[in-house]
């Protein structure tokens, strides 16, 4: 089966309401839709969200970035996704949400063409029904409670508060009180329940210290992206304070590759990590990524970025039935759409989601749905 058409789609896909985060407030999904058709007639969907302030990529950009990546791609035997990887390595550097999208796009094509899951293709799962991280975060402290509370009634024992959004005292005071009671409500249960908070970079050095210091024994897992990606300095301070009172830090932003994984262990800049394909390059490498991670002794989280459809949110729930472990749990973001690109959207039920079955991403793309979402890439640029 050979690669015959590489498409770059831009859809903009309403959410059902903005989610807020340090330096970005996303109230609509702009991405990237890769459809990738083999001479044999089969379809492969691939998704990346734009993520400026993560990697850099708008959606214009990886409109360019596909369509400059895809002559070399085209003949190419559809499940060489190394070689693939590395012809598109060898055409451009970084834009690894545009090179995500396409590889996702491969993959599902090869599951589809072959009658293979696309967790079979990945080496099979190790778990099947995973909790998916409820996000809670608006600075309004009384609806985050009562929100908290009821995605905790319903299901969910994973929770992620954003923070970086008011001073590091008035967000710590948020966080306690919300992790006190998610806290109190799994003891009286006698089911563990996961609490994070991510400052997505929105804290000084000081501020962060503050949070730590602030939040001190209310049960928090673990504190993600405290300080600025490149500041290591900074996340190894973070994180030896929050050591020292049972919290873990983790990184997100700062995690592009291997490379970054291996140096914030060295620097002891962080306890674990947030691995993402459109941050990593695709599915391939984010599963060695986790691999990495697990050899290191630091804790995983995989995730989508908001906004992703189920085309991504798929791709990342086959990865997390296949790697090593997800301690931190896995992030799918379709449920935060107001519109999805497919007819049976991925569901997150009790809480968690299970491994979509069928073939490929085990999710049906409705073409309809994504012309219909479509923009001129010229316009959003
Ligand atoms: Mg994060």
């Amino acid at each position: 089966m050979k690669i015959k058409s590489i498409e770059p789609i831009a859809v903009s896909l309403p959410m059902k309401k903005p989610v807020q985060m340090a330096g970005e407030t996303v109230t609509r999904a702009d991405n990237v839709l890769v459809r990738v058709e083999s001479d044999t007639g089969v379809v492969g969907w691939g998704e990346a969200a734009s993520a400026p302030t993560m990697t850099g990529e708008t959606v214009a950009g990886m409109m360019a970035a596909v369509s400059h990546m895809a002559p070399a791609l085209l003949g190419r035997a559809a499940d060489d996704f190394a070689g693939a990887s590395a012809a598109m390595n060898a055409l451009i550097y970084g834009n690894t949400g545009a090179k995500a999208a396409i590889e996702i796009a491969l993959h599902d094509l090869v599951g589809r063409g072959t009658g293979c899951p696309l967790h079979v293709l990945l080496g099979g799962k190790v778990r099947d029904r995973m909790p998916v991280l409820a996000v809670v975060g608006s600075e309004d402290a009384i609806a985050d409670m009562r929100e908290a509370q009821a995605r905790y009634a319903a299901g969910h024992r994973a929770f992620k508060i954003k923070v970086g959004l008011a001073s590091a005292a008035v967000d710590a005071a948020r966080t306690r009180s919300l992790c006190t009671a998610l806290k109190a409500l799994s003891r009286n249960d006698g089911v563990p329940c996961l609490v994070s908070a991510d400052a997505n970079q929105g804290y000084g050095l000081d501020e962060a210290l503050h949070f730590v210091q602030d939040v001190d024994d209310c049960g928090l897992d673990f504190f993600e992206q405290p300080v600025d990606a490149h500041d290591l300095e900074g996340m190894a301070r973070v994180a030896a304070a929050a050591q020292q009172r049972g919290l873990q830090v983790g990184a997100d932003e700062g995690i592009h590759s291997s490379a970054d994984i291996a140096r914030h262990h060295q620097e002891q800049a962080a306890h674990g990590v947030s691995l993402k394909a459109i941050k990593l390059g695709g599915l391939r490498a984010l599963l060695e990524a986790s691999r990495l991670c697990e050899r290191l002794g630091l804790k995983v989280n995989i995730s989508c970025k908001t906004g992703e459809s189920s085309i991504a949110s798929a791709a990342a729930i086959h990865v997390a039935a296949v790697a090593p472990a997800i301690a931190w749990g896995l992030t799918v973001t379709s449920p935060g759409l107001a519109e999805d690109v497919t007819a049976t959207p991925v569901g997150v039920e009790a809480g968690h989601v299970t491994v979509p079955q069928g073939c490929g991403l085990g999710v049906a793309v409705d073409e309809y749905r994504v012309r219909r979402s479509a923009q001129d890439f010229k316009r959003v640029a």
